[in-house]
């Protein structure tokens, strides 16, 4: 079975749960046929993409926009620059978009777009000619109420400023709202950067209130915590963590990572990735492998990288009691299940990470009225949605006697299906 199979074999045994709990309820005969539509992309585009490289050659590189579902608003989802970008990865990223923005609800369907390449071998001219050269490739499938695009793994605001000049310029005028997690001299929201994370942090201090007693702050320095990933949502997240008072022992990048029990400080290894070109060789700490930083006996995990990095092997070494999925995907789905019989709380991505797209939502707001908020208001507005779904999760884990991301995706396919009810087919 390949990654997007996993991914949509989901959805019958969120609804054999439902069923199952709520005929108990009510004896109706309850079905989930019109769920089908969920299990196909709406659309899926390959793009071929010729760009001039600054030796005067041409290369064609491969991209892709997959359009999951706009049952419940626009198409809405990240592009990725990477070099392991396939088409069946970025199926079951789009199809974790429109299950996230569900859980969340804000009013988007899913997609996810990539481009195959290793973004670290291109300069910045050619970085600017492959995103125009995408952004005219894809321009008549996407658009404000259409399908809006967004950072993701490797790609940056300068990349969505290229887009959105790109299409602005196709279209002859400006348009801002075709993209999210712009700079926010061109109608950027305040706070997308650190949205992710903040979001992520939100929702943990959130879980945090139900089951441990946080009044103090010498409770929180007990609380240790290991990240791993060093980009947008991995270094951010350590950082709020630390400064909010957590014991942050362990992060790491590409190269590898750190550790030490008694804390890091985390604005000492930015300014030591930032002379050295990595966080390893930190003084005063061990480096550590990518591996061995998942299986490091902390109380929080966070992987704030890449997909499939906790395998079931890795189940029984795992030390953690809780693990915060900042990436999409990062926990394999039998390595899920496993974890959950061990009394592992797992906060699920489509939850623990959905404070990006919540942010690129409200930034999506603010260009199409014009009006662009106060950072504090968009950070209080982030806490109430973080807070109103962990909550909602939360209840319905107790009420179904599930795991967190069985619950978030109950919730999620609820709304879905009414969606496609009231619509029809
Ligand atoms: N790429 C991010 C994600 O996976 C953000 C998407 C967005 O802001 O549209 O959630």
């Amino acid at each position: 079975m390949n990654q997007y199979e996993h991914a949509i074999n989901q959805l019958d045994k969120i609804c054999a749960i439902i069923k199952k709990t709520e005929s108990e309820d009510s004896e109706a005969e309850l079905t989930y046929h019109e769920m089908e539509i969920l299990k196909h992309p709406n659309r899926v585009t390959e793009v071929s993409l010729p760009v001039i490289m600054d030796d005067g050659h041409l290369k064609i590189f491969t991209g892709y926009r997959v359009q999951h579902s706009n049952i419940r608003g626009p198409y809405k989802g990240g592009i990725r620059f990477h070099p392991q970008v396939d088409l069946n990865e970025v199926k079951s990223l789009a199809f974790w978009m429109t299950i996230k923005c569900a859980t969340v609800d804000i009013p988007y369907g899913g997609a996810k777009g990539g481009i195959t390449l290793d973004p670290k071998q291109l300069s910045l001219g050619e970085l600017e000619r492959l995103t125009r050269s995408y952004t005219r490739a894809i321009a008549n499938i996407i658009g404000p109420e259409v399908d809006i695009p967004a950072p993701d793994v490797y790609t940056t605001p300068q990349i969505m400023a290229w887009l959105m000049d790109e299409y602005s310029k196709i279209r002859g005028k400006n348009v801002p709202a075709v993209v999210t997690g712009k700079p926010v001299e061109i109608g950027g929201s305040l706070g997308r950067d650190t949205a992710t994370a903040q979001g992520g942090f939100f929702v943990l201090e959130e879980v945090l209130k139900k089951i441990s007693n946080l009044s103090s702050d010498q409770n929180k320095k007990d609380i240790s915590i290991a990240v791993q990933g060093f980009g947008n949502a991995g270094y951010n997240f350590a950082k709020i963590a630390h400064d909010a008072g957590y014991r942050v022992v362990a992060v790491s990048d590409s190269k590898g990572g750190i550790y030490n029990e008694e804390g890091l400080d985390i604005e000492k290894v930015v300014e030591h990735k930032n002379s050295s070109g990595s966080v390893i060789n930190f003084p005063n700490a061990k480096n550590i492998s990518n591996e061995e930083l998942l299986v490091l006996p902390v109380k929080i995990l966070v992987p704030a990288a890449f997909e499939n990095v906790i395998s079931l092997e890795m189940v029984n070494d795992i030390k953690a009691s809780i693990i915060l999925e900042l990436a999409n995907g990062p926990v394999k789905i039998d390595a899920s299940e496993a974890l959950a019989e061990k009394d592992v709380l797992i906060i699920p991505d489509v939850l623990a990470n959905a404070g990006g797209v919540t942010v690129s939502y409200f930034e999506w707001v603010q260009n199409t009225r014009q009006y662009y908020w106060e950072l504090e208001k968009v950070r209080a507005r982030l806490k109430e949605k973080m807070a109103q779904a962990t909550n909602l999760i939360w209840e319905t884990k107790e009420r179904y006697k599930v795991d967190m991301r069985t619950a978030a995706y109950i919730v999620a396919v609820e709304r879905l299906r009414k969606a496609i009810k009231v619509r029809g087919i």
